[in-house]
């Protein structure tokens, strides 16, 4: 058995074809434009990619984005005084700001300082809380991106064993609270396993979905799954550069091999990496409709 791909790049393509219809019509109709500014601090060059990216869809969708870039050194004040102007300015209905920030700066003062009705990210605590509660809320865009390959594929969660891998607060803990939620795609039975976790493969191997974000490449192998597994990798682990001196990447899971028992499978790259971007536009579309009373 060889097992069907799940495809972030068609899905994340279908998603940003309703979105672009979706800002036609706001504008149209209502004429509200969804406005995304993204904030960098100093230049890392991952950063700096991530951020020409969110912009770049933005502006494909038709949503007005603002990039504002900020030397290393800028101070923790200033740039409070910055989410403050955004959180006040009308036509910005989602902020983003790129992390990492600079050691100086407390990344958790700047994101609690968002204003949570335009926290496009889901990482201030009211929408954690939201979410956790099973309210309506910014989702983070990772695991929301991968609500939306489970279902788009049809991926039923619901009385599954899912099994995740890793307990970040961006990924594996956000992810193991929606998939235990009350409701379509959810209704999972869900464990969460991590670094202390006594044994790992036991989890995996009874998994009917396995969802790695763990960072350790080709970590789960074949052996460690059942025949008819689905897997979600988020894993992004760069381990080598090809000749043109593009960065060769791997997953959490050994492919290869895993895919010969899965049912189905994200590659990496191509698999969660382009729903992020995709989910960070439908959370700022979502914002601005909240914004005009029209959700
Ligand atoms: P992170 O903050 O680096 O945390 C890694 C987690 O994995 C930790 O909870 C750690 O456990 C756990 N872990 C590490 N080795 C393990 C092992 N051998 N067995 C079980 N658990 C293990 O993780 P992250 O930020 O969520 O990132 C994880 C991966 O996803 C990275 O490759 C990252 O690049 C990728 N990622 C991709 C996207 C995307 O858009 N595609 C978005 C976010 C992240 P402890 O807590 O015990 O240390």
């Amino acid at each position: 058995m060889s097992a069907e791909i799940i495809s972030g790049t068609e899905i994340s393509k279908a998603i940003k074809d309703e979105l672009k219809v979706e800002v036609t019509d706001l504008k149209e109709k209502h004429g509200v434009v969804p406005g995304l500014v993204t904030i960098l601090v100093g230049e890392n060059p991952a950063s700096q990619s991530y951020v020409a990216a969110k912009n770049k869809t933005a502006h494909a969708l038709g949503i007005h984005s603002e990039q504002v870039t900020l030397p290393e050194d800028t101070t923790e004040a200033d740039l409070l005084a910055l989410v403050d102007k955004c959180n006040m300015d009308d036509k910005i209905n989602g902020i983003l700001v790129q992390l990492p920030l600079p050691k100086h700066i407390d990344e958790a003062k700047i994101l609690y300082a968002i204003d949570p009705d335009k926290d496009v990210d889901g990482f201030h605590p009211v929408n954690v809380g939201k979410m956790v509660l099973g309210e309506q809320c910014f989702l983070p865009c990772t695991p929301h991106g991968i609500l939306e390959l489970l279902e788009r594929s049809g991926v039923e969660t619901s009385g599954k064993e899912v099994v995740i891998l890793g307990r970040s607060n961006i990924v594996g803990k956000p992810i193991a609270n929606l998939m235990l939620q009350k409701r379509h795609s959810g209704n999972a039975t869900v464990t969460l396993c991590h670094t202390r976790t006594k044994d790992t493969d036991f989890h995996t191997r009874r998994a009917d979905i396995i969802i790695a974000a763990v960072g350790v490449p080709n970590l789960v192998k074949a052996d460690q799954v059942k025949d008819g597994v689905v897997i979600i990798d988020v894993g992004v682990n760069r381990i080598g550069k090809s000749k043109n001196g593009k960065a060769i990447l791997a997953g959490d899971v050994d492919f290869d091999s895993v895919r010969e028992k899965a049912a189905k499978i994200t590659p990496v790259p191509g698999g969660v990496g382009p729903m992020t971007i995709t989910m960070l536009m439908k959370n700022t579309v979502q914002a601005a409709k909240q914004a005009a009373g029209l959700e």
